[in-house]
């Protein structure tokens, strides 16, 4: 099955992605992850997009469809994959309906997580992740057991997104109701839309997508 996970940042979009990972064997290919990944590891396109990351714009829709493209030519995931933070236009929306059909597979469902503005920012705001496994975590919403230890790996080196900050937010919430939110008519009117609540607890939100991909599988 290849889903898209669609909604504005701090939606959980990515927590949920790493669900669907584990227990059915998907692959997660988040645009985010693989921009900041080109950013570690110092490319050229790694450094072209760091300003434009960090500042909460959207990077060119020509370098993003190009990371999705490598990764559909060459990627093997079992489970299906489950596109996460891409596409953000229409471009890449249609980028993406190309892609899929050279690559002869097809796009099976799209879960829009709604969540209000006021949780987007305290949830932002406070989140942080394991440096080693990925776990991620919240100053108030979700803390380790263990002060300073990963609940997942044992690690204690966590990391904060440089664009997670007021400031960047505004930019970010921005640019996904002016670029993004018209894909939410788009696959609408594909018939391929499912809308769930995605404010409830992290269980209750796992549920409510794993009742949308029952209704396609
Ligand atoms: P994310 O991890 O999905 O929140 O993405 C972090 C940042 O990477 C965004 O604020 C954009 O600057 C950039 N980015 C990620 N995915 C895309 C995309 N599909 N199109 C344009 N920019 C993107």
């Amino acid at each position: 099955m290849n889903i898209i996970l669609l909604g504005p940042p701090g939606a959980g979009k990515g927590t949920q992605a790493r669900f669907l990972v584990e227990e059915r064997d998907m692959m997660q290919l988040s645009t985010g992850d693989m921009l900041r990944a080109a950013r570690t590891s110092g490319t050229e396109m790694g450094k072209k997009v760091a300003a434009v990351m960090d500042a909460g714009k959207l990077v060119t829709d020509e370098i993003v469809i190009g990371l999705i493209e490598e990764q559909l030519t060459t990627a093997k995931a079992p489970g299906g994959f489950i596109f996460d933070g891409f596409p953000r236009t229409l471009a890449q929306a249609d980028a993406l309906t190309a892609l899929m059909q050279k690559v002869g597979k097809k796009l099976d469902t799209v879960v829009e997580m709604r969540v209000d503005d006021a949780a987007l920012v305290e949830r932002i705001t406070g989140r942080y992740t394991c440096g080693t496994c990925g776990e991620g975590y919240h100053d108030t919403l979700k803390v380790p057991a263990k002060e300073g230890v990963c609940d997942n790996c044992g690690g204690t080196e966590f990391k904060r997104r440089a664009d997670d900050n007021e400031e960047s937010l505004k930019t970010r919430l921005m640019a996904y109701y002016k670029e993004t939110s018209p894909l939410i008519g788009y696959y609408y009117a594909k018939g391929q839309l499912q809308s769930i609540d995605g404010l409830g607890d992290i269980d209750e939100v796992k549920a409510a997508i794993a009742g949308a991909l029952d209704t396609v599988s």
